[in-house]
């Protein structure tokens, strides 16, 4: 048995969600004629209470394409030292878009109202980059699974409104927030501009994301995304998977981070372990005593077939899912406890 906690992209899709698939009716979606896409799109707008939206065959590529609709070359963008778009997408800000990110020197991938006004301060000026953007990521994932405070994104949206500044959420784990913090997916379709959701993460399909926004935004998006070579034909099967996921496998988010709290209660009672960070979702990351030191520690976790992914700074991540099963999270906080 392989316990493999290295992401929640991991899951293999349930046979509900393989018989959903198996039974899409597709079409031809560059053509938009493909009904089970349409209708993912249609339901996934009208869930949060925006105007439109598009399929994407990954999240990376979602939000590439928001930053795309909402700058020009040798504009800024403004997102914690911490988010995605800047760490983790191989520089697409830079390659596609042209554009600088200005890192805020945030907490657990989050920054306040507070620290946005001050960077944000100042009128443009001809040798200064054009302050076009504010991306935020909610969970964040290098931030290890934090949720942001609801009424402080309220406080940015006013600030973005302001300075004339767009306004796009990083969504690939919004779910798990919107779960654990009890939220509603309309909350957060009134506060931005666009959104990127992944169905892949703790959603358990095998691929796909959706990018929402106003009509004209996505419009924009669709000419992008061929741009990007993301056109895609009869894609209705993996819509059918995240369909699927929409209605069965969202719930079931607590499950995970229940179990992630039970695993940093195990890492807090170990003498190995030297931090575990505040456990929100089903991120769990975690510091061990430099003597055994992460590598170290993740090759012996690996030789009990435990799979852990470091995180750099000495950083290790578990993520829990939907194939963790009761079974493992059992063996694995044996192993947690003993090992020595
Ligand atoms: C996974 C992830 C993405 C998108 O990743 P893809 O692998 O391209 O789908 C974007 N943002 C965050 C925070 C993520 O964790």
């Amino acid at each position: 048995m392989i316990i493999d906690l290295i992401s929640d992209t991991v899951t293999r899709p349930t046979p509900g969600m393989m018989e959903a698939m198996m039974h899409a009716k597709v079409g031809d979606d560059v053509f938009n004629m493909d009904p089970t896409v349409n209708a993912l799109q249609e339901k996934a707008a009208a869930m949060f209470g925006m105007e439109d939206a598009l399929f994407f065959p990954s999240g990376t590529m979602a939000n590439q394409a928001a930053i795309k609709i909402h700058t020009q070359p040798g504009d800024l963008l403004f997102c914690d030292k911490y988010a995605h778009v800047y760490n983790y997408e191989s520089g697409g800000a830079a390659f596609h878009s042209g554009v600088t990110c200005k890192l805020i020197d945030g907490t657990r991938g989050m920054f306040t109202a507070a620290q946005l006004e001050e960077v944000t301060a100042g009128s443009p000026q001809i040798y200064l980059p054009y302050a076009k953007l504010v991306c935020i990521e909610n969970t964040t994932n290098k931030g290890g699974g934090a949720c942001w405070d609801f009424s402080e994104l309220e406080k940015i949206q006013k600030i973005t409104q302001e300075r004339e500044l767009a306004f796009h959420l990083d969504g690939a784990r919004l779910f798990n927030a919107l779960v654990e913090k009890k939220e509603t997916p309309q909350q957060y379709g009134q506060l931005f501009d666009t959104i990127s959701i992944c169905f892949s993460k703790g959603l358990g399909a095998p691929i796909g994301s959706i990018l929402l926004g106003s009509k004209k935004h996505i419009e924009k998006a669709l000419r992008i995304r061929k741009l990007f070579g993301g056109g895609m034909r009869q894609v209705g099967f993996l819509a059918a998977a995240c369909d699927y996921a929409l209605d069965h496998q969202v719930a079931r988010l607590a499950e995970d981070h229940q179990k992630a709290k039970e695993i940093g209660a195990v890492l807090e009672t170990v003498s190995y372990v030297t931090k575990v960070e505040t456990i929100e979702t089903n991120i769990v990351i975690f510091y061990v005593d430099a003597a055994i030191g992460d590598d170290n520690f993740i090759q012996r976790m690996k030789a009990q077939n435990i799979l852990l992914t470091p995180m750099g700074e000495g950083k290790i991540r578990i993520v829990t899912h939907l194939d963790y099963t009761n079974a493992m999270h059992a063996v694995l906080l044996d192993a947690l406890r003993n090992f020595q």
